[in-house]
């Protein structure tokens, strides 16, 4: 493998660039601020808010979190969503998911102004994605791998474009915003058949299934970039990706590593958004 796609320049350079702004924006009184909205002790939210509050200051974003029992009412947490979409000094609101099961995510989801989306978890947000608007905010995973193929000079004009997996959260979105890019974009899931033929004949491969080490080399070819946006943990419980890295690596052109790799530039984008918000909404 020519190329390891290691997340953490990208960061830097999305934080560096973010900060400028962020300073910028100070200098006119306006502190762009990310309200964190976490319910129970779920390790990985209490992980991905550890990670934020990490990086927030280098993207020059103050963080506020908001942290609610688990078995936290569903009016309750209407309100607190509220209150983040009247408060001028919060301008993005990341809320940790899934939700406890008394909610219904997809209402409470709803209720975030949209302009605070800076993870894209309105239908609006989707809906500016797929009308390829850019009025919103695409959920942070997909909009990190589209930077990480930036960064790291990748062309998807023209090229094929594989996606495995087809959420709302990563697979469809990504396809949107490959689309966007004049990639030639084939969706694949569960049903997909001869899937490994279909992998081996794209140029950029991204694989977002939830499955550790699902693929191995069989899945791909030479020259080819992959994108492994998977978070799993294998039977030692150390976090791996979708991708069998140590089979697929020597076949290759470029791999995103698990971890280190598309989830450190996803904190990064969900910061740049934050002061993408609120730049808008200081007009
Ligand atoms: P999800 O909602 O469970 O969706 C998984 C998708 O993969 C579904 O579309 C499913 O197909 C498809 N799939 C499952 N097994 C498959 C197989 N063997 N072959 C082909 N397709 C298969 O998961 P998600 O929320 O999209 O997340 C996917 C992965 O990304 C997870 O590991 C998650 O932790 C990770 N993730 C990472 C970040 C990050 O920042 N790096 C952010 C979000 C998520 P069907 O639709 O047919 O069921």
């Amino acid at each position: 493998m020519r190329k390891l796609l290691r997340g953490k320049p990208v960061a830097e350079a999305i934080a560096a660039a973010a900060r400028k702004r962020a300073d910028i924006l100070r200098e006119g009184g306006v502190i762009p601020a990310l309200a964190v909205v976490r319910v129970g002790d779920n390790p990985g939210d209490l992980a991905y808010e550890r990670t934020i509050l990490k990086h927030a200051e280098a993207a020059g974003v103050e963080v506020r979190t908001v942290s609610l029992d688990a078995d936290v009412s569903q009016d309750v947490l209407s309100v607190v969503i509220c209150q983040i979409n009247e408060d001028p000094s919060v301008h993005g609101c990341l809320l940790m998911r899934p939700l406890p099961a008394q909610i219904d995510e997809a209402a409470v989801c709803e209720l975030l102004d949209p302009r605070k989306d800076v993870d894209g978890i309105t239908r609006a947000s989707l809906a500016s994605v797929f009308a390829g608007s850019g009025d919103g905010f695409a959920p942070s995973t997909t909009e990190a791998c589209i930077r990480t193929l930036d960064f790291y000079n990748v062309p998807l004009d023209g090229q094929r474009a594989v996606v495995v997996g087809r959420s709302l959260v990563v697979g469809k979105p990504l396809s949107m915003l490959l689309l966007a890019r004049n990639a030639t974009v084939t969706m694949c899931h569960s049903h997909t058949g001869n899937l490994d033929t279909i992998t081996r004949g794209a140029d950029v491969v991204v694989c977002a299934v939830g499955k550790p080490h699902a693929f191995d080399q069989r899945f791909f070819s030479a020259g080819q970039t992959v994108l492994d946006v998977g978070i799993n943990f294998d039977e030692d419980g150390k976090m791996c990706g979708d991708v069998h890295a140590d089979s697929v690596e020597p076949v290759v052109a470029a791999l995103s590593p698990v971890p280190g790799g598309i989830g450190s530039v996803t904190t990064a984008v969900t910061l740049d958004h934050v002061v993408t918000a609120a730049e808008r909404l200081a007009r």
